[in-house]
């Protein structure tokens, strides 16, 4: 399912409605697959946006 939001975190896709946990971050909701993917991304969001970035320009 290419349109599920990606989890930044650990790179899984996260149905939107089952999302463990959301966050804001610069005007962009993210979502993951559990409570400790999002933490590790608040601990250092720019980190885990640099690596979905890569990710997506792989394709
Ligand atoms: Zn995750």
């Amino acid at each position: 399912m290419p349109n599920d939001p990606i989890d930044p975190v650990c790179g899984m896709h996260v149905e939107e409605e089952k999302a463990a946990a959301r966050v804001e971050y610069k005007g962009t909701t993210y979502h993951f697959c559990s409570a400790g993917c999002k933490e590790r991304f608040e601990e250092n969001p720019e980190k885990f946006l640099v690596r979905l970035e890569e990710d997506i320009g792989h394709r």
